[in-house]
């Protein structure tokens, strides 16, 4: 929660105890996913990264239909949860279950300086 950007594995294993094993971390991310607590966020990478749900999450129902901004300034990815990704019409026969949309720019941070 300290961050406002998403992480992932390597920052978190980077910010967490050294003492707290692998296998606990990804275990923990693991309930804290099907909680409805975080969700994962895929960049252009491929790096899984994860970020705080918003609110209206929980452990039956996800609302994820935001954009995630990639800064290729900072290289963060952050929720831009005001933003919701349109609906996209798929052809016949095509049955849609998750929609990502990532879009690649410079941060409001960046921007500033
Ligand atoms: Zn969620
Ligand atoms: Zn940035
Ligand atoms: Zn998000």
């Amino acid at each position: 929660m300290a961050h406002d950007y998403a992480l992932s594995h390597a920052d978190i294993e980077a910010t967490i105890d050294a003492s707290i094993d692998r296998v606990t971390i990804y275990r923990t991310l693991k309930t804290f996913l099907d909680r409805g607590l975080l969700h994962k966020v895929l960049d252009d990478s491929g790096t899984v990264r994860y970020a705080l749900c918003p609110s209206s999450c929980n452990e039956s129902e996800h609302h994820h239909e935001h954009v995630h901004f990639k800064c290729v300034n900072c290289g963060q990815t952050q929720c831009v949860e005001e933003v919701h990704v349109p609906n996209i019409a798929l052809p016949q026969g095509f049955q849609p279950i998750e929609v990502n949309m990532l879009v690649q720019g410079v941060c409001r941070a960046c921007g500033k300086s």
